[in-house]
């Protein structure tokens, strides 16, 4: 058996390299895997940019890993050699803090992270704790697997944790990474489906995605077209665009709910005024843990939610991220191995 693995690892802010590691057992309650595909995420940059506070380099970033298990530490009970696994941003809770006590692992205070705390998948091989890994269906590809396990756990979750009924209004802003995910689950889940997005290119894969209406919010008052479709119980505001989320609020009907997934540094602006009228509310939602990346896989299975992805060898992993941050991905960029 080889006696080292190929991973790229951040060595300082904005640097990647490609690295030969030596092998790892895994410990206790860790399984190690074969990677066969790991998405990357605009997240990462808090790894490769070292924006994560206390982050310590080298560090393999990847929290959208799709692999087989090839070791089973010590106590793994449930999980067997061979089984196809993900692993998503969910690396493990501790099962202590007050959080985890009150059965909300995933706002655990002592989360780990794959790719941020801990190595993640943007290499051949990886070590995971086996209470953080997805079991992935034979009938999803690696490559379209390791998306859901971020983007797409993110939306489905959001949508299905908001006080909704099939029929209800959903709109989705942002037809990108987050957003062409989002779409899909809404129109499965059963809600009547609305895209939002700049311009007019984004129209036609919007409506093959799923949307029932799409409104173009460069050449109308998206707030005021969604008034006129009767208000949106949810606006799920996917683009990393502070700016543009807050002019939707008027668009909620009353106690509808802006969620946000899309992360942007900018503060959102609101007029209270319509948070008060309608009663509306603003929340945020953070991925999920890995029986959320579970049943999100196997949604997508039944519903064939799939995600669009472009696919990249390890080696070329620095260059993806670049396209990813430069916003050209179209949607999602997976890194591939050995497919
Ligand atoms: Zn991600
Ligand atoms: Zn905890």
């Amino acid at each position: 058996m080889a006696t080292t693995y190929d991973a790229v690892e951040a060595v300082a802010p904005g640097t990647l390299r490609l690295v030969a590691r030596p092998m790892p057992e895994p410990g206790a309650g860790q399984v190690r895997l074969r990677v066969e595909a790991c998405g990357i995420c605009h997240t990462d940059s808090l790894t490769i940019e070292g924006q994560w506070p206390g982050l310590r380099f080298p560090r393999v970033p990847g929290h959208e890993a799709v692999g087989r298990i090839d070791a089973l530490g010590p106590a793994v009970a449930g999980w067997r050699i061979g089984q196809r696994v993900g692993v998503g941003f969910f690396g493990g809770a501790c099962g202590h803090c007050e959080p985890c006590r009150r059965g909300d692992a995933i706002n655990c205070q002592n989360l780990i992270i794959s790719g941020i705390t801990t190595d993640g998948g943007y290499a051949e091989v990886m070590l995971a704790e086996a209470r953080a890994l997805a079991s992935v269906p034979d009938d999803l590809s690696a490559a379209d697997a390791a998306p859901l396990l971020c983007a797409g756990v993110t939306t489905y979750n959001a949508l299905r944790n908001a006080s909704l009924r099939a029929g209800d209004l959903v709109a989705v802003q942002g037809v990108g990474g987050l957003g062409h995910l989002g779409i899909q689950f809404a129109r499965r889940m059963g809600f009547r489906t609305v895209a939002i997005a700049r311009g007019r290119e984004k129209e036609q894969l919007a409506t093959e995605l799923g949307a029932h209406t799409y409104i173009d919010s460069e050449a109308e008052d998206a707030a005021a077209t969604l008034q006129r479709l009767g208000g949106a119980k949810v606006i799920l505001a996917t683009a990393a665009s502070s700016r543009s989320m807050g002019p939707l609020i008027p668009g909620l009907s009353s106690r509808g709910t802006l969620i946000v997934v899309g992360a942007a540094a900018e503060p959102i602006e609101v007029n209270p005024a319509h948070l008060i009228f309608g009663a509306r509310a603003i929340a945020g939602t953070l991925t999920g843990t890995a029986i959320d990346e579970e049943d999100t896989l196997r949604f997508s299975v039944r519903e064939q939610v799939r995600p669009i992805i472009e696919t990249v060898p390890l080696e070329r992993a620095g260059d993806a991220y670049a396209r990813m941050m430069r916003n050209e991905a179209r949607f999602r960029m997976v890194i591939t191995i050995g497919q």
